[in-house]
């Protein structure tokens, strides 16, 4: 096994708004609560810094029309022609460095790939990449570079043939959906509040592709309340067998953790038991993952959730040497076996019900109409 956790602390000095709640700190946390659980100390793992990426590599996706407007922005003055970029609504505004930011982003997350690619690592965390939402033209939803999309078309043209795109992010992963909708080289999977009731207000199952990529975009909407115990097990019934008959050459999965429970922007109810055991289905679906990290607004739930989730991707207990009880939500000491065995939310009979017959016919859905494309049966 070879690791690489990709970190700058220059992430910190970037802000998108007292009030905005993406916080680029976020990396910071979970690279110090990493350290202190130990989750670098193995010979295998090494934590590595990016350097920002290029003009022309964030031109290998997005229209250079956009890119201009995105590096105007940069001096974190606003006028009024970058709108039609998305750039300066409330979702994406214009703060100065923007453009050096998602440079940023986007390095550390070619970093990650290009490690991949060149066989140097088989399992590489980024925490502030996986910004699915930006479009190829415009920004949106917090989001104003796809690092996905890019990290993707590099590995494909460093000879990976299959990549297996997994999404288990609250929102639908619109952007990269959209980039590789009629690609059969791609195989696109989203988990997320269904679009009935959140942003971007797409990802239904029916969204299938087109032309040859019919059938390698998987949508599966989820409703509000879903818990542990409904998502794995269809996370189970869906990706895990799509996963083993596409037998992709690495993993790029967006690991957004704004499915918890505390989360501020979202209506499902996870969690940190339920996420690692999705987090362990993809570990165990193929030697090579790029895991990103994506949304997440309960900052404390998230950095934990994270920490956890480089530990099972390194197959790794956190162990912590001064004190305190990693397990359940990581709870501060006193608190996180509390909340494993008397979670304080239980959904009611009637949720329960309304929840499982959602499902059950979401997953029928793609059982009929992609698991015969994919020859599943
Ligand atoms: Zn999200």
């Amino acid at each position: 096994m070879n690791s690489v956790f990709v970190y700058s602390s220059e992430f910190d000095t970037y802000s998108l708004g007292e009030n905005h709640p993406f916080k680029p700190y976020k990396a910071t946390m979970v690279h110090e609560l990493c350290y202190r659980y130990g989750l670098f100390d193995e010979p295998w793992i090494k934590v590595l810094e990016p350097e920002p990426a290029g003009e022309e590599a964030m031109l290998e996706y997005h229209s250079k029309e956009y890119v201009e407007a995105l590096k105007d922005a940069n001096s974190g003055s606003f006028d009024f022609t970058m709108l039609e970029y998305g750039l300066g609504t409330g979702d994406n505004p214009v703060f100065k460095g923007v453009y050096d930011f998602s440079l940023l982003v986007l390095g550390a997350t070619l970093l990650g790939a290009e490690r991949i690619a060149e066989g140097h690592a088989d399992t590489v965390f980024s925490p502030v990449g996986g910004l699915h939402h930006a479009g190829y033209d415009h920004a949106e939803g917090f989001c104003y570079v796809n690092d996905i999309v890019i990290a993707i078309q590099r590995l494909l043209k460093q000879g990976f043939r299959k990549i297996l795109y997994i999404d288990i992010d609250a929102h639908h992963g619109n952007g990269v959906q959209d980039a590789f909708y009629d690609r059969d080289d791609v195989l696109f999977i989203s988990f997320h509040q269904s679009g009935e009731t959140l942003y971007p207000w797409s990802g239904f199952e029916n969204e299938m592709g087109i032309g040859k990529g019919i059938g390698y975009t998987v949508n599966m909407p989820l409703p509000e309340y879903t818990d542990d115990e409904a998502y794995v097990s269809t996370f189970k019934d869906i990706y895990t067998p799509l996963a083993r008959s596409f037998r992709p050459d690495c993993v790029v999965a967006q690991i957004g953790l704004d499915t918890l429970k505390r989360d501020p922007l979202t209506n499902l109810r996870l969690t940190n038991n339920g996420y690692c055991r999705v987090i362990e289905e993809i570990r165990e679906s193929c030697s090579r993952v790029l895991a990103l990290g994506g949304g997440g607004y309960s900052v404390p739930d998230v950095v934990r959730g994270w920490t956890l989730a480089w530990a099972m991707l390194n197959k790794l207990k956190p162990h912590d040497p001064y004190e305190g009880i990693v397990s359940g939500n990581m709870l501060p000491q006193g608190q996180g076996f509390k909340e494993l065995y008397d979670p304080p939310y239980r959904l009611s009979e009637q949720i329960r019900h309304d929840l499982d017959l959602y499902l059950n016919e979401k997953t029928a859905f793609i059982r009929e109409n992609i698991f015969p494309l994919h020859g599943i049966r």
